[in-house]
């Protein structure tokens, strides 16, 4: 019977309660509802530990976002609005002050490991962040929940040089506009390729700029990869630049959407790919950075793929060796 370490869920009911109205939208409560199933009823369960976020300052947030952006999303869910921009953006009267609740996740979480790091966090939060622009809207995405922890880690633990690792199947547009010119934050995605895949950005040539050239790593896969090329690119590229950026911290966008039961992306992972990914970046984390990790869930929309994936991922990440 394999050990785990102490999983800590940084999760609040009120995430349920961000309607995007069902129907043909792929975002909805039920995502997070089958996560929690899953590993309430699975070999985990003795080891996870529920924590309630604080939501975000407004402070915080504007780190990332801009003044007119927060005004404007407040505003439209005030209004009773159904969406924000892109009809993909849907909103109900509550989702402003949920996306705060869920950008806050990431914030809480690295106070935990802050205080011990001999545990695990995952962010079991909704809406989304990574496509989430200064002052956009996009994919489903409000506020750039990974791009805020790393501002967050950098400034109040000083812990300078952050690694944000996304293999969501999507690229995360606003987590590299973000950092892209900025070479103490390391942006490496591994995505379907843009030309075939939302929201057409992250070509491999997308490296940075300015100071910041060298420090976004983009890794496109074509359609139908599978669990070889993921893993083939995490050990001929991902850890070479770790071992040379050296990390004080690594950030996950950990993303379930390229599982081949997932018709989101045209990627074919199996379940079994997240477990080795959970093992990789705890040892990423061990070797580069003093076990500071923390994992905030991305997209992921297949239900019963969704939740075995992702309590493959912990299994992987939390298993004491
Ligand atoms: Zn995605």
């Amino acid at each position: 019977m394999p050990n785990f370490k102490e999983i800590c869920l940084i999760y609040d009911p009120k995430f349920l309660e961000h309607d995007t109205e069902g129907g043909e939208h792929p975002e909805i409560p039920q995502r997070l509802r089958v996560i929690k199933k899953q590993l309430e009823n699975g070999p985990l369960r003795e080891y996870i530990n529920i924590v309630p976020p604080q939501p975000a300052t407004r402070e915080q947030i504007l780190k990332i976002h801009k003044d007119a952006y927060l005004m404007r999303f407040e505003e439209a869910c005030l209004a009773g609005n159904l969406t924000l921009g892109h009809p993909d953006n849907r909103i109900c009267y509550e989702s402003f002050d949920i996306a705060i609740l869920a950008a806050g996740a990431g914030i809480t979480g690295i106070d935990e490991i802050e205080s011990n790091n001999n545990k695990v966090i995952f962010c079991l939060i909704r809406p989304p962040g990574h496509h989430a622009e200064a002052a956009l809207a996009l994919g489903f995405c409000f506020f750039n929940n990974a791009a805020i922890a790393a501002r967050y880690w950098q400034e109040k633990f000083n812990r300078k040089k952050i690694a944000i690792i996304d293999w969501d199947a999507h690229h995360g547009n606003g987590i590299q506009s973000a950092f892209e010119e900025d070479p103490n934050v390391f942006y490496i995605s591994i995505h379907e390729h843009p030309t075939f895949s939302f929201p057409g950005t992250g070509y491999s040539a997308e490296k940075g700029l300015g100071p910041g050239v060298g420090y976004t790593l983009n890794i496109p896969l074509s359609p139908g990869a599978k669990d070889k090329e993921v893993l083939d690119a995490i050990e001929e590229k991902v850890e070479p630049a770790l071992k040379s950026f050296e990390p004080d911290a690594l950030i996950i966008a950990a993303g379930f959407d390229g599982h081949i039961m997932d018709d989101m992306s045209g990627l074919s992972y199996s379940t079994k790919l997240y477990g080795q990914l959970g093992i990789k970046m705890d040892d990423f984390a061990r070797r580069f950075c003093s076990g500071r990790i923390i994992s905030i869930l991305e997209g992921g929309y297949h239900l019963d793929a969704l939740a075995a994936s992702c309590e493959a991922y912990l299994a992987g990440l939390s298993i004491k060796t």
